[in-house]
């Protein structure tokens, strides 16, 4: 042990390769800091641009320092080398508010770039012609979820050759003008986007169907009534002060209608046959969505009638699906 000049004491010890890497890597940033830096490395998708950009932006803004890029870029690589570090240096932190400071931050001017939940393509590759595809940020939209209202990033992958694009939960055909949603989306998918400005968590369209066949709640009713409850948490969560100008986002009957119809529609659907993709018309409103509920109400009701194995609550749950479709 020596001491220098300002009083500061130095120590000479043994320590293994693993030990003086991250001796080499606290000398750089705090623990703290590292945590929350791989933390947000493995939460945000590699499809975001700038994705180091941010968390460099993100760690600054919310720890008050000035690392520069290439500091953040050898944290995190130096810790995607050592998978074994990530155990030693990572924290079980929440990175919410990282995230949220950032989003509200009025000095940078891409935050709004960046949500905690990043909902890719249900696959990469082309179904038609098998090319692995490049995936980009599509957009950001409102997300519903029970009881709060929160915001998420779509991402797409688009096949030039077949002019096919791929959504989270569907693939397009751009010339055909049809959709064709997934069912290893709908079946595991927490979160559910149509297209749109909107996506719906899962347990949300649940919620409305268990209200409908139990309680007979219609459409509007229960959009009301959300439309309450996150009015009353919001207004619980900030003190009982909501600014004058806060426009609180509303669930729309119509738009929820429809995403619902189609939603137990393709449970419906998948849950009668085995095959991957259920057509839908790329426009469900209007005219198309009356002409594809006629065209497919027939079909729903031979698979109902014609399949033995259903549930007692499956079938209520089916027959529901097939009377809205008629209404
Ligand atoms: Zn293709």
């Amino acid at each position: 042990m020596f001491a220098t000049a300002h009083n500061q004491r130095f120590y000479t010890v043994e320590v293994t390769d693993k030990q003086n890497t991250i001796l080499f890597l606290l000398k750089h940033m705090t623990v703290k800091e590292i945590s929350a830096t791989v933390k947000l490395d493995n939460i945000l998708p590699c499809e975001l641009s700038n994705k180091r950009l941010h968390i460099r932006k993100m760690i600054n803004l919310f720890y008050g320092k000035n690392y520069d890029q290439v500091t953040i870029d050898f944290i995190i690589s130096t810790i995607r080398d050592q998978q074994e570090l990530e155990q030693e240096l990572v924290c079980d932190m929440n990175i919410n508010e990282i995230v949220d400071k950032y989003r509200d931050s009025i000095t940078i001017d891409d935050a709004t770039d960046i949500n905690l939940i990043n909902l890719l393509p249900f696959t990469t590759t082309c179904i038609q012609c098998k090319r692995v595809l490049k995936t980009e940020k599509d957009k950001n939209v409102t997300l519903m979820c029970l009881g709060t209202i929160k915001t998420c990033t779509i991402f797409k992958s688009n096949c030039n050759v077949c002019k096919i694009d791929y959504y989270p939960t569907y693939f397009e055909n751009k010339i055909m003008k049809y959709k064709y949603l997934s069912a290893t989306a709908i079946k595991n998918n927490h979160y559910l986007y149509f297209g749109g400005q909107s996506a719906f968590h899962h347990d949300l369209l649940v919620t409305f169907s268990s209200d409908l066949i139990f309680s007979h709640v219609p459409f509007n009713s229960f959009c009301e009534s959300y439309d309450y409850i996150i009015e009353t948490i919001n207004r619980h969560n900030s003190n009982q002060y909501i600014p004058t100008t806060y426009q609180q986002q509303k669930l729309d009957p119509k738009l929820f209608q429809n995403t619902w119809l189609v939603f137990e529609m393709a449970r419906f659907y998948f849950m009668m046959c085995d095959n991957e993709f259920f057509q839908i018309p790329a426009s469900y409103e209007g005219p198309e969505r009356d002409n594809f509920l006629r065209q497919y109400n027939e079909k729903f009701y031979s698979l109902f009638t014609g399949t033995k194995n259903l549930t007692e609550k499956s079938a209520n749950m089916t027959m529901c699906v097939t009377f809205q479709s008629l209404s």
